[in-house]
C-alpha cells in the first residue's frame, strides 16, 4: 500500500533559494500550460497534457532560457496534475455538476512546490540527494521501507519539507492493535470527542485560543498593504497586473502570520494523530458518526468549533490508519438518530435540540447524557456489524434482550478487518414511536 511520510529538510542557503526558484519554475509552467490549455478550449479543442507537454518542451529553454537551472521534473509534472484536474472538469461536466476551469496559480497564495521523480533523488539515513543541489539534511530518516515512488517538496511558511510516497509491502505495513475493544466515537462540539466509555477528549482548539494574536497580526499586516497602496496611490480595489511594493516591514509581518498559521495547524494535526492512532490501536471496531462536515461549516456558529477540531481530517485519518491496524470502522450516516435513541431500550425521542445536554427516556427512565448516549449507540452499531456477539462489555445483557424482544439491531456480519463500512439507515421508515425503524436499521457492506 502507498504511504507518504513528510519530513522537515534543513536546507543550506542556496539550497533553499534553490527551492524557491524550483517552486516558482513549477508554478510558472502550470500557469503557462494552463493559459494555453484554456485558449484551445476556448476554441474548441482541448489539447491533452502530453500535446502541451511537448509544445511546451520545444520552446522552454528558448524561449525562458532561465529554466535550465531547475531540473526537468519540476517542469514536467504540472502537465499531469492539469491534467488531472482537466479530466475532472469533464467528468463533472458530463454529470451536469457545478465546474470549474483550471485555475492559475498565484505567488504567495498556493502551495509552494515541486516534483521530483523517483530515480532521480537518493535517500540515506537523515538525508536525500535531489537532483541539482546533491544532499540535503532532513531532520529524521524515512519511516517506511518499500518502493520509493516519487517525492514532492514544499514550503509552509518558513520550513521546507520533502513528502516521500513508498509502496509498503502489504506485511510490512500491517501494524499490531494493543487491544481489542469496541469503541463508539461521538464527535461533537462542546467537547471534540466522547466515547462510549464516558470519557470526553477534549481538544486543544488551537484557532480559539490564538484568535487574539491571529487578528493583530491580520490587522498589523493590512495596515502595511494600506500604506503601500497609499504610496501606489491606489483607491479600493486593487487592479489586475498592479504590483505594489513590498517593504521588509511588510514581508516580515506576512512570515509572522504565516508561521502562526503553520502553528495552529501544527497543533491540530498533533491532536488528530495521536487521538485516531489510540482509536484504532486498541479497538478491532469503532462507530463513528459521518456527519456531513461541510453542510454543518455551513451553520457560521458551528463552524469554528468545527473547522478547529478537524472532524473532516479525523476521519480521514481513522480510514486510512484503519487499514494499517487491520481496524473496522463502521461509519453511521447522518440519518442514524445516535443522539435521539436511548441506548439502553431502544426508545427514539421525537426531537433533541443541540441544547439539550441530559434528557431521561421516558420509556425506561434511564439519564443520558447527549453525547455519551450517542456514542453507546455507535458502538452498538459498530458491534453489530462486525457480527460481535461475545464482548462482555459491549452492551449490557439486559439491552442486548431488549434489542432482540423490538427487533432492533443490526444483521450480523462476520470481521471485516481493516475496512470502512458505511452504514446506511433508513429515516424515511421510522415511525412516531421510533420502534418500527428498527427493523429497517441494517448494515450494507462495500468491498
Ligand atoms: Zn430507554
Amino acid at each position: 500500500m502507498e504511504l507518504a511520510h513528510k519530513i522537515q529538510l534543513r536546507p543550506t542557503a542556496p539550497q533553499e533559494a534553490y527551492f524557491r526558484q524550483a517552486a516558482g519554475c513549477a508554478r510558472f509552467t502550470r500557469n503557462w500550460a494552463v493559459a494555453h490549455w484554456t485558449e484551445d478550449f476556448e476554441a474548441g479543442h482541448a489539447p491533452t497534457w502530453s500535446q502541451l507537454k511537448k509544445r511546451f518542451n520545444a520552446i522552454k529553454y528558448e524561449a525562458f532560457p532561465w529554466m535550465k537551472g531547475v531540473h526537468r521534473d519540476a517542469h514536467a509534472q504540472p502537465f499531469a496534475n492539469l491534467g488531472k484536474t482537466a479530466k475532472q472538469f469533464f467528468s463533472d461536466m458530463l454529470a451536469g455538476k457545478n465546474v470549474h476551469k483550471p485555475q492559475f496559480k498565484k505567488k504567495g497564495q498556493c502551495l509552494d512546490s515541486f516534483y521530483v521523480a523517483n530515480d532521480k533523488f537518493v535517500v540515506k539515513g537523515a538525508r536525500i540527494q535531489l537532483p541539482k543541489i546533491g544532499w540535503v539534511d532532513m531532520t529524521e530518516s524515512l519511516r517506511f521501507t518499500g518502493k520509493i515512488l516519487s517525492a514532492t517538496v514544499s514550503r509552509t511558511a518558513d520550513r521546507w519539507f520533502v513528502s516521500i510516497q513508498v509502496d509498503v509491502p502489504k506485511g510490512a505495513a500491517k501494524r499490531k492493535r494493543i487491544s481489542h475493544h469496541v469503541e463508539g466515537v461521538d464527535l461533537g462540539v462542546k467537547t471534540a470527542v466522547v466515547l462510549s466509555t464516558g470519557e470526553g477528549i477534549d481538544s486543544p482548539r488551537p484557532l480559539k485560543k490564538a484568535l487574539r494574536r491571529f487578528r493583530i497580526r491580520q490587522r498589523r499586516l493590512s495596515r502595511k498593504l494600506e500604506a503601500a497602496k497609499r504610496k501606489a496611490k491606489i483607491e479600493g480595489e486593487i487592479p489586475k497586473g498592479a504590483k505594489l511594493s513590498v517593504s521588509n516591514n511588510r514581508r516580515q509581518d506576512a512570515a509572522a502570520l504565516a508561521r502562526l498559521h503553520a502553528r495552529i495547524a501544527n497543533i491540530r494535526s498533533d491532536f488528530t494523530h495521536k487521538l485516531t492512532t489510540r482509536l484504532v490501536r486498541k479497538n478491532q471496531a469503532i462507530g463513528i458518526e459521518d456527519l456531513c462536515v461541510q453542510g454543518m461549516i455551513k451553520n457560521h456558529r458551528l463552524a469554528l468549533a468545527l473547522s478547529d477540531v478537524g472532524f473532516g481530517e479525523i476521519r480521514r485519518q481513522l480510514e486510512y490508519k484503519s487499514v494499517l491496524y487491520g481496524t473496522t470502522v463502521v461509519m453511521a450516516d447522518r440519518f442514524f438518530p445516535s443522539s435521539k435513541r436511548c441506548s439502553c431500550c431502544g426508545y427514539i425521542l421525537p426531537e433533541l435540540p443541540l441544547s439539550i445536554r441530559e434528557w431521561n427516556c421516558p420509556q425506561c427512565g434511564t439519564n443520558h447524557d447527549r453525547d455519551v448516549n450517542a456514542a453507546q449507540n455507535l458502538k452498538r452499531l459498530a458491534t453489530c456489524s462486525i457480527g460481535f456477539a461475545n464482548e462482555p462489555s459491549a452492551l449490557p445483557v439486559a439491552n442486548q434482550t431488549a434489542t432482540s424482544d423490538t427487533g432492533a439491531g443490526v444483521r450480523a456480519r462476520p470481521a471485516n478487518g481493516g475496512k470502512v463500512t458505511p452504514v446506511r439507515y433508513e429515516a424515511g421508515l421510522q415511525g412516531a414511536s421510533g420502534q418500527e425503524q428498527n427493523a429497517a436499521h441494517f448494515c450494507v457492506h462495500f468491498g
